[in-house]
């Protein structure tokens, strides 16, 4: 690392220069949903931690360039662009680019792969429409980008909570829309959906409908386990019925907002078993692990006994799948404990009424 601790490195590209990720086209670890500070990331050069598995190849994506992005077609005039942690797409049109979403971390790098693009293309560079998957700013927190005039379309719900946030990153939508919104620029038409909530109130399925691609975020993480507490998602039942959504609609290729490739079909498969993987064996904890030990261990200090109970339940409901996904679905072995929790508390406990021992009327 060539920044000093505690001081942020002047720009992406210097921090990556620093870490040897953009050379090397891997994944510098640890940067999903935070700032790029010095402080966050002071260690030195990349080495993997010795403690978590090796990363599958098959779960990585292309390597990146000097400027530490990659942009690639997806079919026609659909492309693709990655920093091997967040992805974006757009869509070039006869009167200008549609870009969905604008994560921080790819940054001015989508304007140069917008640029790249439309130059070897023949199409106008301007970014017309910037269309918001949701509100999260670790995905549209470089909207301010694209300055006043580029017309934002996002979900009524995005607005709301836009105006909430009051981040001068990221305007509100100008354009919303509560079901169903039918985008057409120069030609080219991108189809937006809400299908109610699940990673937030307002997270919404755009589909190409032409270049058979879909992209939804935070839902279908391809080649890889879900982020932490299944994506920390808001609505945990919903976000596990949002795969089957996803599944529901024609589309070859999916952009799901996170990490360094395409999805597929098989990629959204196959997280979909790792999730009812995940929900039987939280069901089978349930059944058979009992609460009397942190009781006794921890007399009347009622958070700790649920702290022991639930830490206990997510390792047991964790072993037997991180057992079976891990070579298949990059590191199962760091977040399957904590996706564990969310699918026990959640979708089970609070949500679900599935309560184990604490149901038991007295
Ligand atoms: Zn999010």
């Amino acid at each position: 690392m060539t920044a000093e601790a505690g001081a942020p490195p002047a720009s992406r590209r210097a921090f990556l220069a620093g870490t040897g990720a953009a050379a090397a086209g891997v994944a510098a670890a640890g940067l999903l949903g935070g700032p790029l500070t010095g402080t966050a990331r002071a260690a030195g050069p990349v080495c993997p931690p010795g403690n978590f598995a090796p990363i599958p190849g098959s779960a990585l994506g292309p390597p990146v360039n000097a400027d530490g992005y990659f942009a690639g077609q997806i079919k026609g005039d659909l492309y693709w662009v990655t920093d091997s942690f967040y992805t974006a797409m757009f869509l070039t049109t006869r009167h200008g680019v549609v870009l969905v979403d604008a994560p921080p971390t790819i940054g001015h790098n989508l304007l140069r792969a917008i640029g790249a693009v439309t130059q070897a293309n023949g199409r106008p560079s301007q970014v017309t429409h910037l269309v918001y998957s949701h509100s999260h700013a670790d995905h549209i927190g470089a909207s301010i980008l694209f300055g006043p005039d580029v017309v934002r379309i996002g979900h009524s719900e995005c607005r709301t909570l836009l105006l909430r946030d009051n981040d001068p990153n990221r305007p509100p939508p100008d354009v919303t829309f509560d079901d169903h919104f039918t985008l057409t620029v120069g030609g080219e038409t991108l189809l937006l959906d809400f299908h109610g909530p699940n990673h937030t109130p307002d997270n919404i399925f755009i589909r190409a409908p032409a270049q058979q691609t879909l992209m939804v975020v935070d839902v279908i993480f391809p080649g890889w386990v879900p982020f932490k507490q299944l994506a920390v998602s808001q609505d945990i039942p919903d976000w596990i019925q949002a795969q089957d959504v996803a599944m529901s609609l024609p589309w070859d290729t999916l952009v799901a907002g996170h990490l360094g490739r395409l999805g597929t079909r098989d990629d959204a498969e196959l997280q979909i078993a790792y999730v009812a993987d995940l929900q039987a064996s939280a069901q089978a904890t349930m059944a058979s692990l009992y609460p009397a030990p942190f009781f006794e261990q921890f007399g009347n200090n009622a958070w700790a006994i649920f702290k022991a109970y639930l830490d206990a339940a997510s390792a047991q409901t964790a072993a037997p799948v991180t057992a079976k996904y891990l070579g298949n679905l990059a590191a199962a072995d760091v977040f399957t404990v904590d996706n564990a929790f969310a699918l026990l508390e959640f979708a089970l406990r609070v949500d679900g009424g599935v309560l184990g021992p604490f149901g038991i009327h007295p």
